[in-house]
């Protein structure tokens, strides 16, 4: 399969690349070889999408709402139709199987079509006065937003902040990552060719510290939206405050997930190996501490260890391959590292636990799937994100205990739980410190429900009328 793509930044409606612009190479994490070379935005570039997304914003606010939902729609077709040709793009450069990659399109596809009717049902409020007189609260569109996102889902991340941005009336300056360029090139490319008008989305490639500095210190941009880790984000915080510009945060989490001795333990590990291996790991979701009920702990580890083996490692374009590499260079040395560390603090491993291994003959980016049991608190894999596939497990007596060890981090995206009990599932809900709670489930990351940490990982939400609303400020209007 060829890497069929042309990438270029598109500023004001015009496509470019080349003229001298300084290179990064991307790269194919399963061979770590070059597959393109990725023009680096200038500061001239910058200025001009800056200038474009100002001069872009009146009209594309003014717009009939269903004009605008009418682009987006067409937006959402064609990233169908071109599922397969952006789902291969994608892979090659992130290495995730190429079904995993399809189904992000697919489901980026349907983010606009749902902020396409979202877009048509914001309301505002009157509030009761007396007769004659009238006060009114409307949201409005913030105006130029800059979005800065991650390469673990490149594209579906980013359409969760264009979709509900564009659909709010906002126009959109975007910086992706420069390890997938091309699969988000090709997203402006759906977006163009349905129709949206110059200036209203642009797309600038390159450094991140140069984009970041000069678009959330510009005058134009109202908001940022970022997702990333935890330690990006504090600093384009800083950044923002300087400007006073509003952010969303996205950032890193450390999800726990407690399994209790009245599941269905076949059915759970079906659910949750998978899960775990899913992107290799590398889901701000990912389920990762795993704390078992002490009556089924050994017949979990068992049960895990046993599937572990079974998950196809390979090129995600191979059709068997179930886990491909991890993204770049620096993940597969960080958990490495994160293992050896457990290990040497009593950690037992019972998969995987090694760079590469039968994977690695390319040189690429692989660690195999792993798991560790017994692992204590002190090991750094215990606090910070693994961001890997690795599934790290201990054993617990108590229900009290085990939502202590879910709230112990400072992170607090996603917990799940697997019980059969109403009434505890319910204390669950309410008791763990976390955005998102899934029970027997996890699917938590859906075009109409918010989805946002607290604590480290961030705030803000994405997702539901909430992710529309954090591209508007309000306004009271009051009339005697
Ligand atoms: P990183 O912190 O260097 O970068 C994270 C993302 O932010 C990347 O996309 C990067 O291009 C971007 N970025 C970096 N510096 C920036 C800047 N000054 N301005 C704007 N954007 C900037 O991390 P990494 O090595 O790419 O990944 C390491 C860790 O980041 C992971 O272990 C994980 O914890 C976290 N991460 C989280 C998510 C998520 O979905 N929340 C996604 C990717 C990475």
């Amino acid at each position: 399969m060829s890497y069929d793509t042309d990438l270029q930044h598109f500023i004001d409606g015009a496509w470019r690349s080349g003229e001298g612009r300084e290179t990064f190479t991307v790269v194919n994490p399963v061979t770590a070889g070059g597959i393109a070379d990725l023009p680096n935005a200038t500061r001239a570039d910058l200025d001009e999408a800056l200038a474009a997304s100002e001069r872009a914003w009146p009209e594309w606010k003014a717009m009939d709402v269903d004009k605008r939902a009418t682009i987006l729609r067409k937006a959402a077709q064609l990233l169908r139709e071109r599922a397969d040709h952006i789902g291969a793009i994608l892979t090659q450069e992130q290495g995730k199987p190429l079904p995993e990659a399809k189904a992000e399109v697919m489901g980026s596809a349907q983010l606009f079509d749902w902020y396409a009717e979202e877009a048509k049902r914001d309301y505002g409020r009157t509030l009761v006065r007396p007769a004659g007189q009238l006060s009114r609260v409307i949201r409005q569109p913030v105006g130029p937003v800059a979005t800065f996102t991650p390469w673990n889902f490149p594209v579906y991340l980013l359409a969760k902040k264009l979709a509900a941005a564009l659909a709010a009336g906002c126009t959109v300056i975007s910086r992706p990552p420069q390890e997938t360029p091309g699969c988000v090139t090709e997203m402006f490319r759906a977006l163009a060719d349905a129709g949206l008008p110059r200036g209203v989305a642009q797309l600038v490639h390159g450094e991140a510290d140069l984009i970041s500095r000069t678009l959330i210190g510009s005058r134009q941009i109202r908001k940022v939206s970022f997702t990333g880790s935890t330690a990006v984000g504090k600093h384009l915080m800083r950044l923002a405050a300087d400007s006073m510009t509003r952010i969303t945060m996205e950032l890193g989490g450390h999800a726990p997930v407690m399994i209790f001795d009245d599941c269905d333990l076949d059915k759970t590990l079906d659910m949750v190996v998978p899960q775990k291996f899913r992107n290799a790991g590398q889901v701000c979701v990912s389920p990762t501490r795993f704390y078992v009920q002490e009556s089924i702990y050994d017949a979990f580890l068992k049960g895990f260890a046993e599937r572990t083996a079974k998950v196809k490692v390979g090129d995600g374009l191979d059709a068997d391959t179930k886990m491909g590499p991890l993204a770049n260079d620096r993940r597969p040395e960080a958990i490495e590292k994160l293992v050896g560390d457990a290990r040497a603090k009593g950690a037992r491993v019972l998969a995987g636990g090694e760079r590469g291994g039968a994977f690695d003959k390319n040189g690429g980016f692989f660690f195999q799937p792993t798991l560790l049991a017994d692992v204590p608190n002190e090991a750094s894999i215990m606090n910070e994100e693994p961001f890997g596939p690795v599934a790290v497990t201990r054993s617990f007596a108590t229900f009290d205990e085990v939502i202590g060890e879910a709230n112990r981090l400072p992170f607090g995206l996603a917990a799940f739980a697997f019980t059969e009990n109403g009434r505890r599932a319910n204390l669950i809900g309410d008791l763990v410190e976390s955005g998102m709670v899934g029970i027997n489930s996890f699917a938590i990351s859906v075009a109409d429900a918010p989805f946002g940490g607290v604590k480290d990982s961030g705030f803000g939400s994405e997702g539901g009328k909430e992710g529309m609303e954090s591209y508007q400020v309000v306004k009271a209007i009051h009339q005697a």
